[in-house]
């Protein structure tokens, strides 16, 4: 059996370890950025008497086109553009590197940043290239400019706000980038609920641009769903690697009719902004913790100044999780995330418990 799977599986693929997600338990969960909140009654039920109906002995609508044209209205996709819709962004990145895949092909990124780039980059067979931030984590423009002539990348992706660190990259630098890539630039808008600033409507200016979105941090990560618009020379190309049936009947059910009640999740998506606006000034008053620029629904944030070395904010994780609390852990490493930990924002009172064990931790 070893032998045989050593003979025929990828030896790329062996050597990587499986994407871990620890088990939550009955811990309160500020690891994952979800939304932490649920639909009111009434909204359930109508969600529910619309789903008795799903036709699941049928496939779905291999375009999607309902929930297609309700998401370009719920997210203002201009004129002209056009989308696609991927099971939850990830397929969107798996189908933009498949279709770009090619022997010398590459896949370039600032770093540290969403991980999934470079995982789905590997299982494609395309080269990847991370780019350091500046200690800032702002895009390190000479480095940029000097890695895209010398490796002409097929794609870069940009995470805006950028994902595990938080936030924006300068805007012109981001026009910078697009407008000197010989290829695609995918700005990655994960987070835009929280973010107020998006590069949408900016589509039209560029020929190698195209925007994802996803409807997993508004609230919806459950149904997995995202979206890619862009020029309709690049969505119909990326069009014919999509699996025709790879939004579900359920999915496409369930968002069209979220995506009707969006109020909802605007009111919840700004109880959250708030509650990370109160979150950040409670860490301002914490000895030996930095926190970083958010414009997103987390906080990444390091301990330093507290004594000992980078066991810190393992120590700190482990402990948070003995009082119930899971957050992120991002790095037991040196490097520019040494020390970092990553904790979701949820509930005001989710929120409290977490500042409430940190605090006993650090002064315990
Ligand atoms: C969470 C996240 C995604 C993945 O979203 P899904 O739609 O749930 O697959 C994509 N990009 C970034 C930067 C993220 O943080």
């Amino acid at each position: 059996m070893t032998d045989l799977v050593k003979q025929w599986v990828r030896e790329d693929i062996r050597s990587l370890s499986a994407y871990h997600v620890p088990d939550p338990g009955n811990m309160i969960k500020l690891d994952a950025m979800e939304n932490p909140y649920s639909w009111p009654q009434a909204m359930k039920q109508e969600w529910l008497s619309l789903l008795l109906d799903a036709p699941v002995n049928r496939y779905p609508d291999p375009a999607a086109e309902k929930l297609v044209t309700q998401i370009e209205k719920v997210m203002a996709v201009p004129d002209g553009m056009q989308s696609i819709l991927g099971n939850g962004s990830d397929e969107l990145i798996q189908i933009i590197c498949m279709a770009l895949s090619k022997a010398d092909s590459v896949v370039m990124a600032p770093e540290p940043t969403f991980v999934m780039y470079q995982m789905i980059a590997r299982f494609t067979n395309m080269s990847y290239q991370g780019i350091p931030l500046d200690d800032k984590f702002q895009l390190d423009m000479p480095a940029m400019i000097k890695a895209i002539e010398k490796h002409r990348p097929a794609v870069i992706f940009l995470a805006y706000p950028n994902n595990p660190t938080g936030n924006l990259f300068s805007a012109s630098d981001v026009r910078s980038i697009i407008q000197l890539a010989p290829g695609l630039v995918v700005v990655d808008e994960a987070y835009h609920a929280f973010a107020g600033t998006s590069f949408m409507p900016m589509l039209s200016q560029y020929d190698n641009l195209v925007v994802m979105r996803t409807v997993s941090k508004m609230g919806l990560a459950g149904l997995r769903l995202g979206m890619l618009s862009g020029p309709k020379e690049w969505i119909s190309e990326f069009d014919k690697v999509r699996l025709p049936y790879n939004i579900n009947v359920l999915t496409q059910l369930s968002a069209v009719f979220a995506l009707q009640n969006h109020a909802i999740l605007d009111q919840q998506t700004d109880q959250i902004c708030r509650d990370r606006e109160i979150l950040k000034q409670q860490f301002e008053h914490i000895d030996g913790i930095i926190q970083y620029p958010s414009a997103a629904n987390f906080i990444l944030f390091k301990v330093a100044g507290y004594g000992i070395e980078k066991q810190d904010s393992i120590a700190i994780f482990e402990a948070l999780k003995q009082k119930g609390v899971l957050i992120k852990r991002l790095s037991d490493t040196s490097g520019p995330l040494a020390n970092c930990l990553r904790v979701t924002v949820g509930t005001a009172d989710e929120n409290q418990t977490f500042i409430d064990a940190l605090k006993e931790i650090l002064v315990g």
